[in-house]
């Protein structure tokens, strides 16, 4: 067995995607070692790994989600940007966005600073791997964990898959949505943390595509699936100079399966210089493909009792929709409670990270339960109150397409920036319901006008 001297403080994360990553980031400032357990091949360069197969779709790096990671690594932006991942500054031209059917009048200028990041997933996680590996009291042991070790009344260390145990003070479980915890506290006399759940029925389909230089001024291309359409469409343009192009399929619908598919679900939903764009793009290797039939958020933070010495972190607690690209960004807020956890010392940690990070977790996944029950033929339990909201809030995406304040306000609360609750404000309702009602005359009045010439032409008078 190995073990820790009696002065050291040791702690072991289980897993080094985002989520262990940022967790041994904040763990080197409170203990004197951590080692990292990873089971999967970790490449050398940005590449894709086989135990992260999301890492071949699109991932959007929200706004937050910048600002975090480079609070928790500093000069990471910056390093990304010299390796030529693109930035958007203010400069709402780069960006075409749908939502639920409506494109964002995001062609203004934005009245607020605005910086968004698009590194491609492997391009991230590597930056961040290669920073917290770098730091000298964290430690990468390229292993499987078998199960985290319990000797009745708290979790003393982890044994590994080849039998091997190792004492730690603190165990974070960020081994992904995958994770076998709530079997191991059953197994160890503990309740299951209860599950809320929203069946998505997601189906994604990649193709890594390149597009001819100059035929395009986006870099970020997004349009969500919508009542009318059950399938989507995400294009970022990456530090390679390619373009990853992610299909997608909502409540069960089968996202294209080929390319010349993707391009007839482009010509639809994209604008038509976007579209033909694509057409006269090369996808490059074969077509990458996921299923996510369930967004998963497991409450530990209603748990009575809970081992000391373990905490979950990242997807392990929560696994958001992937399409509204939140995932990392939370994972990232979550550092921010493990690192004010730990700074509360006398606390029980696990109670206090869980508390937190469910205060974070309740808006973002209560919008987005509002959005796949209402919107996206999700199924799940949906309390009276999601149908007008998802009504009201086609209502503000509907304005949004015209009216550039409310185009930027939804932005900014999709980056999840300024506050993690998509509400709009009384005053931004009365403003939604004053420029409907304004569309709605012109358009009336338009009609009337037309209207005369119509029976006229009909009649058979010259016009
Ligand atoms: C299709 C898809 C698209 C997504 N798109 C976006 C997006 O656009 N934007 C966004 O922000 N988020 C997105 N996400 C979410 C994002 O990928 C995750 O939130 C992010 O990876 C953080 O996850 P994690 O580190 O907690 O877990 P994971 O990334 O799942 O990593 C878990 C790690 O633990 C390791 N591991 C597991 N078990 C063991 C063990 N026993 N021993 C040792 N190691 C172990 C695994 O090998 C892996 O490396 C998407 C997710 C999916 C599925």
């Amino acid at each position: 067995m190995a073990q820790t001297t009696q002065s050291e403080k040791h702690a072991i994360v289980i897993g080094a995607s985002l989520g262990g990553l940022c967790a041994a980031r904040v763990l080197s400032d409170f203990y004197d070692r951590v080692t990292v357990y990873e089971r999967d091949e970790l490449p050398e360069t940005p590449a894709n790994r086989a135990a992260v197969p999301q890492g071949r779709h699109v991932h959007l790096l929200m706004a937050r989600g910048a600002q975090e990671f480079d609070g928790l690594f500093p000069g990471l932006l910056d390093d990304m940007v010299t390796a030529g991942v693109p930035i958007l500054e203010n400069r709402p031209d780069c960006i075409h966005f749908g939502a639920a059917g409506h494109a964002l009048g995001t062609q203004h200028r934005l009245q607020d600073q605005f910086t968004a990041y698009v590194p491609s997933r492997p391009h991230l996680e590597w930056q961040i791997r290669r920073r917290a590996l770098a730091i000298d009291n964290v430690t990468l042991v390229a292993q499987a964990v078998d199960e985290p070790v319990f000797d009745g009344h708290r979790v003393t260390g982890i044994r590994t898959d080849d039998g091997t145990t190792v004492e730690a003070d603190l165990v974070v479980d960020a081994a992904g949505r995958g994770t076998r915890l709530p079997a191991w506290l059953a197994q160890w006399g503990f309740d299951r943390p209860r599950e809320d759940t929203v069946d998505v029925g997601i189906g994604y389909a990649t193709h890594q595509v390149h597009i001819p230089e100059g035929l395009l001024k986006e870099k970020v291309v997004v349009a969500g699936a919508s009542r009318q359409q059950p399938c989507g469409l995400g294009m970022l343009f990456y530090e390679d100079g390619n373009w990853g192009v992610t299909t997608f399929g909502t409540g069960k619908v089968p996202p294209p399966a080929d390319f010349e598919q993707m391009c007839q679900l482009a010509d639809e939903i994209l604008p038509e210089h976007v579209s033909s764009a694509l057409r006269r793009g090369e996808p490059l290797g074969p077509i990458a493909v996921h299923k996510y039939p369930t967004s998963r958020w497991r409450r530990y933070d209603e748990l009575e009792r809970f081992p000391a010495g373990i905490v979950p972190f990242g997807d392990a607690v929560v696994s958001f929709n992937p399409t509204y690209g939140q995932g990392m960004t939370m994972t990232s807020i979550q550092a921010g409670h493990l690192r004010r956890a730990l700074q509360t010392p006398g606390q029980d940690l696990a109670r206090t990270l869980s508390k937190a990070t469910a205060k974070t977790t309740y808006p973002v996944w209560t919008m987005n339960a509002v959005g796949d029950l209402t919107l996206h033929g999700a199924t799940g339990p949906m309390p009276r109150w999601y149908r007008p909201v998802g009504s009201l809030f086609d209502q503000f995406l509907g304005a949004a397409e015209t009216d550039p304040v409310l185009a930027e306000w939804f932005l900014r609360r999709f980056s999840l920036l300024d506050s993690l609750w998509m509400v709009p404000s009384a005053k931004l309702v009365g403003r939604t319901v004053r420029h409907n009602m304004r569309l709605w005359l012109a358009e009336k009045r338009a009609k009337s006008r037309r209207s005369p010439e119509t029976a006229g032409s009909a009649a058979g008078h010259p016009t």
